[in-house]
């Protein structure tokens, strides 16, 4: 791990320059278009620590598990945020979401979780495994806990600890769904994103409950750690990912209610598809916190595809 503290210190030092660049330069990053990465602001067609990347080669390493604080029933508002289906907390106490362990460095503290799709099964994640795209992407964005909030977290390396849960769709089939389940919790996560979604074309701002940690696959030991940006602008260079290895699997009427869904909802445009390009890895090292040959059984892209609708 001496290889790796070197690394971060360095990218710590460009954080630093970046972040006065960005200040100075005074980005506007609401702005934007999928359609049309490479006109990105912020440091998006400019750093050299982008996110999403294609996993490929990954270093073994070992990490303390995660411990999920809080991480149960909780209150949230959707809201289709331009880009995105956000989820907001309604905490009913003080007591906010929060993570510790999983070699991160510090306690996180959730503040929001959202969506990143495509047109059709066949792509949508960002992150990737050996050239698959999964379905879908689900971040749960956390902001180290002495920042105020994740737009002042955002501009301190660390700051942000983002955890990606990749997306599979459910598909009819008996056989194929039990597949997918070997991955996932029994049925749990299926349910209560299918109580996520609303009826309609409207996504309304009622608040709704669900169990966050539902939500993360079952295995949260497996996973791929590296230090990588926002994948929206201005793409900040303080992100700890977290990718589980594991999928979970989401149902028929989010995926629609995705791919239909409209900014603003009902009359706007429609979002179609929102997932960044790859990135460059360059000298970044990804790791992954189990037996490499586990890595490698997950992502067989034949499987992928013979699970599509
Ligand atoms: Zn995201």
């Amino acid at each position: 791990m001496g290889v790796r503290r070197e690394d971060t210190m360095m990218a710590t030092c460009a954080l630093v320059t970046l972040s006065f660049l960005l200040v100075v330069s005074g980005v506007a990053a609401t702005d934007y278009d999928y359609d049309n990465q490479h006109k990105w602001d912020g440091s998006c067609n400019t750093g050299s620590n982008q996110s999403p990347l294609n996993f490929k080669t990954v270093y073994t390493s070992s990490f303390p598990p995660f411990i999920f604080d809080n991480y149960g029933l909780i209150n949230i508002t959707l809201e289709v945020n331009g880009h995105s289906l956000k989820a907001n907390l309604v905490p009913l106490s003080s007591n906010l979401p929060h993570l510790l362990g999983g070699g991160l460095s510090d306690e996180y503290v959730l503040d929001s979780f959202h969506f990143h799709w495509g047109r059709n099964n066949g792509e949508g994640s960002e992150h990737r495994l050996l050239d698959c795209s999964f379905a879908g992407e689900m971040h749960f964005v956390h902001y180290k806990k002495k920042y105020r909030n994740v737009g002042e977290a955002k501009e301190h390396p660390d700051g942000v600890a983002v955890l990606a849960v990749w997306l599979v769709a459910a598909v009819d089939d008996y056989e194929s769904k039990q597949q997918l389940y070997r991955y996932d919790h029994d049925e749990p996560t299926n349910f209560w994103l299918d109580f996520l979604v609303p009826y309609g074309p409207f996504v309304n701002h009622f608040p709704r409950q669900t169990i966050l940690r539902y939500l993360l696959p079952q295995n949260t030991d497996s996973f791929y750690r590296y230090e990588g940006s926002l994948t929206t602008p201005p793409c900040s260079e303080t992100v700890v990912w977290t990718v589980f290895r594991d999928p979970v699997v989401a149902p028929r009427r989010l995926w629609h209610l995705l791919r239909t869904l409209r900014s603003p909802p009902g009359h706007g445009r429609p979002i179609g598809k929102n997932f960044r390009n790859i990135q460059a890895q360059g000298a970044r090292k990804v790791y992954f916190s189990y037996d490499p040959e586990s890595h490698l059984i997950q992502c067989n892209k034949q499987e992928v595809e013979e699970l599509e609708e």
